[in-house]
């Protein structure tokens, strides 16, 4: 006998690993340069050669020391590079006890919902929102409660989320830049919902935890990205260097609980307790001391920028609808027809891989994942072009 969510949540892939399967194997059957695919969030760009010449540097080290365990938390040395980091960049008063090295961001959500909820508590995501939130937050015991963006401008609707924090509410996961529409919250939105959360615990009379999902800080195109902990202290950062230093199969990342809050050695010891429980512990040794050495190493956004340009023109000249992103390497493409997933099957004719919306919790648009060559976009206009005429009778 097995698990039963388990074992549905284990039949059921995610729709982005789903198509991004299929373009595998549509890759070997017709050749690579044949399949557009926009599937998966898997960086273009390469690593730094900071990266690799910190693996080479290391490789010298005493090997027993080098690929051993390190404490549950990480590595001390490391902790400290990234609290020194973050009190450099963001003034604020990081310690190295506040840091937990995690295997990406995923793992840095996972521990953070576990920490700071109990079942039966609520816990809010943004729609449309990154899928697996909802996987993490029922694996805790916990109920999702799904409040849209503001639209046009897909921004924190406040009014909307006034209505959806009640006495069961534990936190609010927030993701700015934002996967899948691209948004960056603005300072004064952020305001606004601070404002509403202080507000809210004083009403309710509990803490109200934020959970800052980061993978795409870095990625932006000229938006200011504020640091959340800033605005609201209660807030644990999930930050990950799979999209800032492209090295998203190497899982690391740490999560910041927020020396800011006044219930911070509580949280921090409820994540060690939740890495513990969930066994994320001792992050990718080799890949917490890379980072150490590279943790001032900045990211390359100029080919994303080069492709969002190209992609945004080519498809706004095809006379298709979507959202201007300000960060992050998606675009939220509107589906020409209602049904989503029937409209990225009918692009799959055309060998383009658009992942429907309906898993990111909204109807009638498709993700268009620009972390690709420019090869594979200037190839694929004519293809998005047939889509469109396919509508057009
Ligand atoms: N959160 C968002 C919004 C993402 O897009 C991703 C990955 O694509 C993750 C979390 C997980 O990132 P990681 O590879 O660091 O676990």
């Amino acid at each position: 006998m097995v698990n039963e969510r388990m074992y549905g949540l284990g039949a059921e892939p995610s729709a982005i690993r789903e198509l991004f399967a299929y373009g595998m194997v549509r890759k070997a059957e017709i050749g690579a340069e044949n399949v557009f695919d926009f599937s998966i969030g898997n960086p273009s760009v390469p690593a730094p050669d900071a990266v690799k010449q910190a693996v080479l540097e290391l490789m010298d080290e005493e090997p027993s020391a080098l690929h051993g365990y390190t404490p549950a938390a990480g590595d001390p040395r490391v902790r400290q590079a990234v609290a020194d980091h973050i009190r450099r960049r963001y003034d604020v008063p990081a310690q190295p006890e506040q840091v937990y090295l995690t295997a990406g961001a995923a793992a840095g959500l996972a521990i953070s919902i576990s920490a700071v909820t109990e079942p039966g508590d609520e816990v809010i995501i943004i729609a449309p929102f990154f899928p697996e939130y909802k996987v993490w937050i029922g694996t805790a015991g916990c109920t999702c409660v799904e409040v849209p963006a503001h639209v046009p401008d897909f921004q924190l609707d406040i009014d909307a989320l006034a209505q959806a924090i009640g006495p069961k509410t534990a936190a609010i996961i927030l993701n700015s830049p934002n996967n899948p529409v691209g948004a960056v919250y603005s300072r004064e939105n952020l305001e606004a919902f601070a404002a509403l959360l202080a507000r809210k615990e004083e009403e309710l009379g509990r803490k109200l935890y934020v959970i800052s999902d980061e993978p795409y800080r870095e990625i932006t195109y000229g938006a200011e990205v504020p640091y959340v902990p800033c605005v609201w202290p209660r807030t644990i950062v999930c930050y990950s260097y799979s999209k800032s230093l492209s090295l998203p199969g190497e899982r690391i990342g740490y999560l910041y609980v927020s020396d800011l809050m006044d219930d911070a050695r509580e949280v921090s010891t409820a994540v060690a307790g939740a890495g513990r429980a969930l066994g994320f512990i001792c992050a990718p040794v080799l890949f917490q001391r890379v980072i150490a050495r590279c943790i001032d190493e900045p990211s390359d956004v100029a080919a994303y920028a080069a492709n969002r340009e190209l992609l945004t023109t080519g498809l706004g000249e095809l006379g298709y609808e979507f959202v201007e992103p300000q960060g992050a390497f998606y675009l939220w493409v509107r589906a020409l027809e209602d049904d989503a997933q029937a409209f990225s099957d009918r692009a799959k004719a055309h060998e383009l891989l658009l992942v429907p919306s309906d898993s990111f919790g909204v109807g009638g648009w498709v993700r268009v994942s620009y972390c690709v060559s420019r090869e594979v976009i200037e190839r694929s206009m004519p293809a998005f072009k047939a889509l469109k005429e396919s509508y057009e009778g």
